[in-house]
């Protein structure tokens, strides 16, 4: 069965401080954001009704606007409390939530001086987000630090995203492996990538992707266990060595790499006890919350 198109659900949208009817939630067609990628975004799960990570997510969102050169008008705690609202106004417990960010329509062309920015919370029930992941080289590279702010979720880095995600899909692949500018591993088109080698994880250095939440979350977890975590340069063809690959991020949580074009990869104990171990604390998370 199709999945539900995104404009026609039920449900509310939080749109610039007020509950909107879903359906309702609309920008006009002039809108900054439209025509030259002014906008920026989160991806948020919530277990038991909470997000995990939540400030850290609100805060990357003003951030990533700030990247872009305009201010949201709402304060990080503002944002969390929005969030909350909308997670409860729609009766959701376990779910994704998508705040987004953008360039309204006072201003049509490149200066955007005067444009105002608008936000906008949608949650909705979203199971995994990968299955038996199998990659391919990207057709294109991240792009270098010096050509964009590679370390925000501005909407304009997708772009080469989904052109890449589009060309694996039509081979066949689950995702594609982007590499860096100067053709080290980076990441996938929405997760960031660990290699397992014995008892030693390595991961790029996040300096010229996105720097995870989860891949920090899953550091911590990984050394709290004992693993030695390395962030350094990895070539790709490193990665054939590896006993084990998986990537991480909200949407993927901790989910195995089973191929990367035509090498296979295990899904091995490391990848096993991490994957658990990350849903044992989104979900303790809301234990203690539910508590208290
Ligand atoms: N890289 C990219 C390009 C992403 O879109 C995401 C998802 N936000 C990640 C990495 C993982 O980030 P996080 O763990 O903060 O969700």
């Amino acid at each position: 069965m199709a999945p539900l198109p995104y404009d026609d659900r039920d449900g509310w949208i939080w749109l610039d401080g007020d509950f909107v009817p879903w359906r309702q939630a609309s920008v006009h067609v002039l809108s900054h954001a439209l025509h030259y990628a002014s906008s920026v975004f989160e991806g948020e799960r919530a277990y038991g009704g909470e997000v995990f990570k939540l400030t850290e997510h609100s805060e990357r969102l003003v951030k990533s606007a700030a990247s872009l050169g305009f201010d949201i008008p709402y304060d990080v705690a503002a944002i969390n409390a929005a969030t909350r609202a909308t997670i409860a106004k729609n009766g959701l417990s376990d779910c994704y939530v998508r705040p987004v960010a953008w360039r309204g329509a006072e201003m049509i062309g490149v200066s955007a001086q005067a444009c105002r920015p608008h936000v906008a919370i949608a949650a909705w029930e979203w199971g995994a987000y990968y299955s038996d992941l199998r990659l391919t080289r990207a057709i294109y590279d991240r792009p270098a630090p010096n050509t964009a702010p590679v370390q925000s979720k501005a909407a304009g880095l997708y772009m080469i995203c989904t052109l890449s995600k589009h060309a694996a899909e039509a081979k066949g692949f689950g995702d594609a492996l982007m590499l860096d500018y100067e053709g080290y591993v980076a990441e996938t088109t929405g997760a960031n990538l660990f290699m397992v080698k014995g008892d030693t994880l390595h991961t790029p250095i996040a300096d010229r992707f996105l720097d995870g939440i989860t891949r920090r979350t899953v550091i911590e977890l990984a050394q709290a266990r004992g693993y030695e975590v390395v962030e350094r340069r990895i070539r790709p063809e490193e990665l054939a060595s590896a006993d084990e690959i998986f990537v991480t991020g909200t949407a993927a949580e901790v989910t195995p790499v089973r191929a990367i074009d035509e090498l296979s990869f295990k899904i091995g104990h490391v990848t096993q006890r991490l994957s658990e171990d990350y849903a044992a604390l989104t979900r303790g998370q809301s234990r203690a919350e539910a508590a208290a």
